[in-house]
């Protein structure tokens, strides 16, 4: 429930007269004796009613590794985990969330259909002509048939027949019968007509559970080529600060704290008007993360009057080189002088997210992640030293998966030995400097997260072999038919057919192709200049 997309979702769905949404989890092992009662499969949160009983299952789907988790929940639930051996007496399954309009095709053997894109605009239309067809009395596969056809952005992955080069390469994929749309177009909300979305559950067993989430806004305009939020997102979208104020008022009456949420709130405009208006009606808020080179000192003290005790910045890479590469936007000197406020003015902790095995990394990119960090340590000391007492720093340290519609949709991913070996030296060279703490993640999950982020629909039956080893990706790899190594350690070509490619979010292949070239060439291009700018073909003409 700590996520916002869901719980908009929830809301918008029960909203309507005619319609009752439940939710369903997956029972922690511990549980699922209480959950799965007398043997009628899995329930529902609010009235208990079998899973297999609805007429529509829907799940959303924020992270690749919640894949596993979707098998878990139609076999608890009673319902056939493949789409063809669904009947007409089986619910329908919907897939929605951002990994499935990146790439759903892994997914594809296990769903109906998915709704690509955000849910505000599409969800009305969809419900009206399922309803409608629900009951209609056709087929199962005449449902699907019109549906495809009537509502855009929704995909029916049975109605297309995919073949393949003898290389392994996709050669085509083409709808099986006419009036199949060949491209799904993503529909967006527009910025100024959908309400800003906030919470509407508080429950103390989630995290963030004791907060209303306020969204001020959508995407990002800062364009970093690895990040995929920021290209599906496009173009990015801020509420006007009226509403966001109505928005905050509104929250407040819910609950004293709240949390906001965007891809880079401090470049929100009027963000310093906004967070006073909070403190001023006895509020506090907290900010997961910041852009170091939008953060100011007025939003520092907001943030330590609400309690926040760390801050949390992305240099992503360690080098100047590197973080042109990934189109960062920003200097070393940008990065110190934010750590000088947030040390100095505050006395914060600091929480640094960086990456490892990005596209075209060296050894002088990982040793100036080291270099980095003891700039920044040294000047956390300095500025510290009137308070004697130094504020922590912590690292997080992650693996770089290529991800679908980004320019670096066409590298692979590093070897994990590769990465474990460089893992194994930063944690050497950093440890060395007291008052660091370092997380790495794990090289394999991240292998693992890469195979579901550019496989194709192939790679469905590794997922079930995970399903049926319960859980255990080493033997279903081992065991597979499909080489995985293929989607994740090899670099694909720059005419090749993508599995995603039917996806229309608008963006221009030549436009990411130009892109991944000049990243390349360490070479930055222009952030997003919403009204000015028309360079990838997500805004209008
Ligand atoms: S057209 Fe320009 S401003 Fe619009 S989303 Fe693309 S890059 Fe951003």
């Amino acid at each position: 429930m700590s996520s916002l997309g869901f719980q908009v979702l929830y809301h918008l769905l029960n909203r309507r007269k005619t319609i009752v949404a439940e939710r369903v989890f997956l029972p922690e092992p511990r549980e699922e004796s209480l959950l799965l009662e007398g043997g009628r499969g899995l329930g529902s949160l609010e009235s208990r009613s079998p899973l297999s009983r609805f007429d529509l299952v829907a799940f959303s789907l924020p992270f690749e590794n919640d894949y596993p988790g979707v098998l878990k929940i139609l076999e608890a639930g009673r319902i056939p985990l493949l789409a063809g051996e669904r009947d007409e007496s089986d619910p329908f399954v919907l897939g929605g969330g951002i990994t499935t309009f990146l790439n759903p095709e892994p997914l594809s053997p296990f769903f109906d259909f998915f709704l690509l894109g955000e849910a505000e605009p599409i969800l009305d239309r969809f419900l009206e002509v399922f309803r409608e067809v629900l009951h209609s009395g056709g087929s199962r596969r005449e449902i699907l048939r019109i549906l495809a056809r009537r509502v855009p952005s929704l995909y029916v992955p049975s109605l297309y027949r995919v073949t393949y080069n003898e290389d392994g390469t996709l050669r085509s994929r083409e709808p099986v019968e006419p009036g199949i749309p060949e491209r799904i177009p993503v529909v967006r909300s527009h910025p100024l007509q959908a309400p800003v979305s906030t919470s509407a559950i508080l429950t103390p067993d989630t995290p963030f559970g004791d907060r209303v989430l306020v969204e001020l806004g959508r995407g990002c305009g800062r364009s970093c080529r690895f990040c995929a939020a920021g290209y599906v997102y496009r173009p990015p979208r801020t509420h006007p600060e009226s509403r966001l104020r109505r928005a905050v008022d509104t929250a407040l009456e819910k609950s004293r704290r709240l949390g906001l949420l965007s891809a880079a709130v401090s470049d929100t405009p009027g963000i310093e008007r906004l967070t006073a208006r909070i403190l001023e009606k006895g509020g506090t808020f907290s900010v997961s993360s910041v852009r170091a080179d939008s953060l100011t000192p007025v939003l520092l003290d907001h943030l330590k009057a609400s309690g926040q005790k760390t801050l949390a910045f992305a240099p992503e890479a360690g080098s100047e080189r590197l973080r042109r590469v990934i189109n960062k936007h920003l200097s070393e000197e940008e990065i110190l002088r934010a750590v000088r406020l947030a040390a100095g003015r505050g006395g914060f902790g600091l929480r640094l997210y960086l990456m490892i095995g990005l596209p075209t990394e060296t050894r002088e990119d990982l040793e100036a992640i080291r270099d980095l960090v003891k700039a920044i340590k040294h000047h956390v000391v300095k500025e510290s030293s009137t308070r004697g007492r130094i504020g922590k720093i912590h690292l997080s340290v992650n693996c770089f998966v290529p991800k679908a519609f980004t320019p670096f949709q066409w590298f692979p991913m590093e070897q994990v030995e590769t990465l474990k070996e460089k893992q194994k030296w930063l944690k050497k060279v950093l440890l060395r400097e007291g008052g660091v703490t370092v997380h790495f993640d794990v090289p394999r999950w991240a292998y693992v997260q890469a195979l579901l982020s550019m496989g194709d629909r192939r790679v469905g039956s590794i997922l079930r072999k995970v399903h049926e080893a319960g859980g255990d990706w080493r033997k279903a790899l081992r065991y597979s038919d499909i080489n995985p190594d293929f989607f994740v350690y090899r670099p694909k070509g720059l005419e090749e057919l993508l599995p995603w490619d039917f996806i229309d979010h608008g963006i221009r292949r030549e436009h990411l192709r130009k892109e991944y070239e000049l990243a390349l060439e360490a070479r930055e291009s222009e952030t997003c200049r919403v009204g000015e700018c028309r360079r990838c073909g997500v805004c209008p003409r």
